[in-house]
């Protein structure tokens, strides 16, 4: 089967081509632009033929993959701004949301044989930020409807983190929409993935650290190299999951029949900045240990988390064994030192 991904050459992205390539699929990404599929083509040329790229410059405009879309039995949409350094919200909103509809425009025109349509959403979709989810969970009942309504009350004034989450909340909305309001005409399913932050070493093209994606580049790297406070460290808490889990549960999602229909939080586990920190220093050579950053070492031990997520509903449908935030961080630091960044 051949499957088209769309922002092959992001951090995620390139990670569900790999994992597709692996898994025995043919996979066509996009790009931008030829320049950004260069590191692409060389780091999966041993697939041969079954790996391509085509330039989809402006994933905005209308019949942007009418061309991508053409001979493909399934589409994992990832392309989608992820970073706050934005003028106004609707540089993060109209990429997400028009760069969603675009694709499910092209689909319904040109894509007769796709069956099934993966969306790469966002926890951010799920938690009402300032809220305490019912018995400390959230699960994919919840929707981010106070960053949408901080963005339309507040317009440019709203936080870029607003702006982030109302951009992938109407994504995921503009998704689901589309699917009812074309129901008789389509021969696909949608399937929405939620994952919380995105941790592990890329494979994408980084030229050096400071040019990571924002989730290695925020809270990773900044949380290792000592850019947060000690109070930061110690009380600010997420969740997260494994770059190569999430590609693994990119694959699921298009295979398994169950997973039509939902939208499924991907979330390995929660933790504290300083759980990041002591793992890091814990899991590296003494050498490298002595560059990192310590903040309060075992400050958050045993904390109580403010919130997690359920994550019954991926573990019953997608079966994904989960790496532990310890592999996870172990193997980033390991990256890290392999590309001389420590
Ligand atoms: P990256 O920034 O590494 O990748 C983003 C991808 O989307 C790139 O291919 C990028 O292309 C493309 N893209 C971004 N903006 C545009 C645009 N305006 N027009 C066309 N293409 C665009 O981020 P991630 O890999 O982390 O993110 C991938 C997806 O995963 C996103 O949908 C993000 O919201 C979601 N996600 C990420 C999480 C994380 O922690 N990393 C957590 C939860 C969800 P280009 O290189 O040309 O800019």
């Amino acid at each position: 089967a051949k499957v088209l991904v769309s922002g092959a050459n992001g951090y995620i992205g390139a990670w569900v081509v790999r994992t597709l390539l692996e898994k025995g699929y043919s996979v066509r990404g996009t790009v931008r632009s030829e320049s950004k599929g260069m590191h692409l083509r060389s780091l999966f040329a041993g697939f041969g033929d079954r790996f391509e790229l085509i330039v989809v410059p402006d994933i905005t405009a209308e019949g942007a993959f009418d061309e991508a879309v053409k001979g493909v039995d399934l589409v994992e949409h990832t392309a989608s701004p992820f970073h706050f350094n934005v003028k106004t919200p609707d540089d993060l909103i109209i990429p997400a949301v028009q760069g969603t509809t675009s694709i499910l425009n092209s689909i319904l025109k040109h894509g007769q044989g796709v069956k099934r349509v993966v969306l790469t959403a966002s926890t951010a979709c799920v938690q009402k930020p300032g809220q305490t989810p019912p018995n400390g969970k959230w699960d994919e009942s919840s929707w981010n409807e106070p960053a949408v309504r901080e963005v339309e009350e507040k317009g440019a004034a709203a936080s870029p983190v607003a702006a982030y989450q109302a951009s992938k909340t109407l994504a995921e909305k503009a998704a689901w929409a589309f699917v009812k309001q074309h129901a008789s005409s389509i021969n696909w399913d949608l399937a929405v993935l939620n994952p919380p932050f995105v941790y592990g070493p890329p494979i994408h093209e980084v030229a050096s650290a400071s040019k990571l994606n924002t989730s290695m580049l925020d809270f990773f790297n900044n949380v290792v190299r000592g850019a947060k406070s000690d109070a930061e460290l110690a009380s600010v808490s997420g969740s997260m999951v494994d770059v190569r889990d999430l590609a693994l549960a990119h694959v699921a999602a298009a295979q398994k029949s169950a997973a039509g229909g939902e939208r499924t939080i991907i979330s390995a586990a929660p933790y504290y900045w300083q759980e990041i920190l002591d793992l890091a220093n814990s899991s590296a050579s003494p050498e490298i240990a002595a560059t990192l950053h310590k903040g309060q070492p075992g400050a958050t031990k045993g904390k109580p988390y403010p919130a997690t997520y359920d994550n019954s509903k991926c573990a019953r449908i997608l079966e994904i064994p989960f790496r532990s935030l310890e592999d996870t961080v172990k193997d980033s630091v390991a990256d890290f030192k392999a590309r001389g960044w420590f």
